[in-house]
């Protein structure tokens, strides 16, 4: 069974649905379209709506009948990438710079999926809460929902949600118990020295030599102070720094992430960044300033809601399709935040096409779309009677 056969039965749907948002591609805290079509699919569905959590994001309640019960939180996130779209599908990205490069398309229709199958069989026990979280791609959408009470309003005893998986093949599903994806800061480093002409270098104080070195210096971290059992990344992704051919600009700036598994580890290269840049700059005569902000939480799956997956996506998959021997990504998700506060936990699901997300010729095979709303749909039905 690949799918729920009521599913199956809609897929036309469900692949209409689909294609429409990754047309209509809207990035971070701006899904306003696609929050009205959500609200617009669930209120059809006779499913309780609740909006503006999170700015946009919305919150979905269906009772079973089958009585009192446990509550059970599927969640999908909505947001597109600021990535111009490089294939011709006839359903490509009508939004200039923006795209639905991680198939956040995907999962928000999957969910819809398993909504309109558990409104349309809605003899289990318990409550289903489908939360459409807005912002995943490292903008705080989760941390938003929760800073606005989504659990104190919303409670839940579980909460579950999914990412599609170009590296796998159609008929995997992978999960494992524990740390599963990095935490991840982000950084900005400042760098103030003196301008000058380009043709008197003596005059001034250069930052962008000093950026330079400081980059350079700042591998070592990895390499040279991080435990080699530990997981630690380091990537500076960004310099911006001069306008001119001739002159040496006062400022320079790098930016760029930290991956990490450990607190201790997250911690040890954060101090070492600040070591190094004070002792740079002591050393240029220069000013820098360091700002590094947490975005995203390791993601820890919990173990016996990780069982519960894996029971459910072999009745999808069959239990050759469950893979749970797969290796932590040093990628992150911010569904991290959720499984802080609510057990829960968070599978991959493959598909048929293979480039990457985030490329601008990543594609989502829609015949991911009923099994992964299968997925979450059998989660509630069996959860919430468990
Ligand atoms: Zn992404
Ligand atoms: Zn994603």
């Amino acid at each position: 069974m690949p799918a729920l056969p009521e599913i199956l039965s809609f897929t036309d749907e469900l692949v209409a649905i689909r294609r429409d948002l990754h047309a209509h591609p809207e990035i971070g805290f701006e899904e306003v379209r696609t929050s009205d079509i959500v609200a617009e699919k669930l209120a059809s569905w006779g499913i309780e709506i609740h909006r503006g959590i999170g700015k946009t994001g919305l919150v979905g309640i269906l009772h079973g009948t089958g009585g009192p019960g446990r509550r059970i939180g599927l969640r999908a996130d909505m947001d597109a990438l600021p990535i111009q779209e490089i294939t011709n599908l006839p359903w490509r990205s009508t939004v200039a710079g923006k795209m639905h490069a991680c198939g956040h398309d995907g999962h928000t229709t999957m969910l819809l999926g398993a909504a309109r199958y558990l409104a349309e069989n809605r003899g289990f026990k318990g409550t289903a809460v489908f939360v459409f979280q807005p912002a995943e791609e490292g903008l705080g959408g989760a941390r938003s929902m929760i800073a606005e009470k989504l659990f104190e309003r919303f409670p839940c005893d579980e909460i579950y949600g999914l990412h599609n998986s170009p590296d796998l093949d159609p008929g995997q599903i992978s999960i494992f118990p524990g740390p599963a994806m990095a935490g991840a800061d982000f950084f900005d480093i400042k760098i103030t020295g003196r301008g000058s002409h380009g043709a008197m270098p003596h005059m001034g104080r250069d930052p962008i030599v000093v950026a330079m070195s400081l980059a350079n210096a700042l591998q070592t971290i990895v390499s040279r102070n991080a435990d080699p059992r530990e997981a630690a990344v380091l990537s500076i992704t960004q310099i911006h720094a001069g306008s001119a051919y001739n002159v040496i600009p006062e400022e320079a700036v790098l930016a760029g992430t930290i991956r990490t598994f450990s607190p201790e580890i997250g911690a040890l290269v954060r101090d070492r960044m600040r070591e190094i840049a004070a002792g740079t700059a002591a050393s240029f005569g220069v000013t820098i300033d360091v700002d590094i902000r947490n975005i995203f939480n390791v993601l820890v799956n919990h173990e016996a809601q990780t069982d519960a997956v894996v029971a459910v996506a072999a009745e999808i998959v069959g239990t050759e399709g469950v893979l749970t021997d797969g290796k932590p990504l040093m990628g992150s998700e911010d569904f991290a935040d959720m499984l802080r506060v609510v057990p829960g936990a968070y599978a991959w699901v493959g598909h048929a096409g293979t480039v990457p997300v985030h490329n601008p010729a990543y594609v989502l095979d829609d015949g991911i779309l009923p099994v992964g709303a299968s997925l979450l749909a059998r989660l509630v039905e069996t959860r919430t009677a468990a």
